[in-house]
């Protein structure tokens, strides 16, 4: 195993916490932070998840929150980036909190936690999936398919049918990462014709009581179209219910107006922007590493992502000064 980057690492991040040169007030001053969480779980699932680096755990979060609401002026991203927008330049420097995908661990862990520290987030949630017992395809796919050592023929006949033949003794994060590029109907397809016999309790998305009750709390609800798909490969159609049908959807359940947007897997080109403006929202947010200056285009925010295993230093401590340099975008090679 590679001890060199991680030593490096832990070191400089040492060293320049020290010298103060990743400390937020320097190096985020006049600059909107947003970060990224998915998945909130225990230990025991998120070992049992086939996607571990887009989970914290709940102890991991709460830890984090603590950080971020200390070192930065912390909310939900609509408050927060009008706020900026507007010229307001605290000493503290902006963060908004956010999580994608809708997942009900949101808020069986992730809630309590906010609700402890006062902060209000921001949930993107893919509105076709609210409450019911379907998955988003990525999802569908990591549960339904073996692990590559106990890979069927009957699994490999049909992700060779499926345009994913190329990766058929795979891992299924490397499928779900191969299946992002292929046409949506043919995903669709394998998706419908592998199903996972059965999700676990721990893996569904929230109900829409769980998504009224948040937003009640004052957290913020942004959309994050309907099903998931690579914007980019929608036709204009699909694009058009993607973009309106999930933010109408979800100002119905939530009475309120929907003004943010996520880009699932932070995919967007030129004609998937006009879409998003022609549909009403306000901001949207990609997956591009980084942190926003004022008068960043509001449909382009950057974000900073949350990666559990980068803010652990090599003895596996929580280290602030490893997560100050992440989000530093210092030294981006160690990151
Ligand atoms: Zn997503």
């Amino acid at each position: 195993m590679d001890l060199v980057r991680p030593k490096i690492r832990d070191f400089a991040a040492e060293v320049l916490a020290q010298g103060g040169m990743t400390s937020p007030a320097r190096r985020h001053l006049g600059r909107l932070v947003i970060v990224t969480f998915h998945r909130v779980l225990p230990e025991q699932f998120r070992s049992r998840y086939h996607i571990p680096g887009i989970v914290v755990t709940p102890e991991e979060l709460d830890w984090t929150i603590r950080y971020l609401r200390r070192s930065y002026t912390i909310g939900r991203l609509d408050h927060v980036h009008g706020r900026h927008e507007a010229g307001d330049a605290p000493s503290k420097p902006f963060v908004a909190i956010t999580f994608d995908d809708g997942y009900a661990d949101n808020f069986t862990y992730a809630r309590p936690i906010l609700e402890k520290h006062g902060v209000k987030a921001t949930f993107f949630i893919p509105a076709a999936f609210i409450g019911r017992e379907r998955l988003p395809w990525y999802d569908s796919l990591g549960f339904a398919l073996s692990p590559a050592s106990r890979r069927t023929e009957v699994e490999r006949g049909l992700l060779a049918r499926h345009d994913l033949g190329h990766v058929a003794d795979a891992e299924p994060q490397t499928i779900i990462e191969a299946a992002k590029r292929i046409r949506p109907h043919v995903r669709q397809a394998l998706v419908e014709a592998i199903r996972p016999s059965r999700i676990p309790a721990w893996a569904r998305t929230m109900s829409a009581e769980e998504i009224v009750s948040l937003a009640l709390e004052g957290h913020e609800i942004g959309a994050h179209t309907m099903t998931h798909p690579i914007l980019n490969t929608c036709d204009d159609a699909s694009l058009d219910w993607e973009l309106r049908g999930s933010k109408s959807l979800l100002e119905k359940l939530i009475g309120r107006e929907v003004t943010s947007l996520a880009y699932p897997n932070g995919d967007q080109d030129a004609r998937v922007l006009r879409a998003v403006r022609t549909a009403g929202f306000q901001r949207a947010v990609t997956t591009h590493w980084g942190t926003n200056p004022r008068g960043q285009e509001r449909l382009l925010l950057n974000r900073c992502d949350i990666d559990a295993r980068r803010m652990r230093n090599l003895s596996g401590e929580l280290s602030e000064s490893n997560l100050a340099l992440r989000l530093s975008g210092l030294h981006p090679g160690l990151r």
